[in-house]
């Protein structure tokens, strides 16, 4: 059971991935359904996963990761 947002925000990446147990995803995508704000994360960084298309976080370039945090902000500003 997912019931805090900031752990939720730590495996959006692996959600979206879809590499957690199948436990987890559910858990993640039955909280997605009722938090709006997370929503909208798990949209920005679907959106940070094109722009890194198939390039694991880990190889994003220094620039790209301040990005990524400022539309994090963003969306948390939205939410
Ligand atoms: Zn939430």
């Amino acid at each position: 059971m997912v019931d805090h947002c900031d752990e939720l925000l730590d495996k959006i990446f692996a959600y979206i991935d879809q590499e957690l147990p199948e436990e987890e995803l559910r858990a993640i995508a039955e909280h997605l359904e009722i938090c709006g704000p997370c929503e909208a994360e798990r949209r920005a960084f679907e959106r940070i996963k094109e722009m890194v298309s198939g390039c694991p976080l880990e190889c994003a370039p220094d620039r790209l990761r301040e990005r990524i945090r400022s539309i994090i902000g963003e969306a948390k500003e939205v939410g």
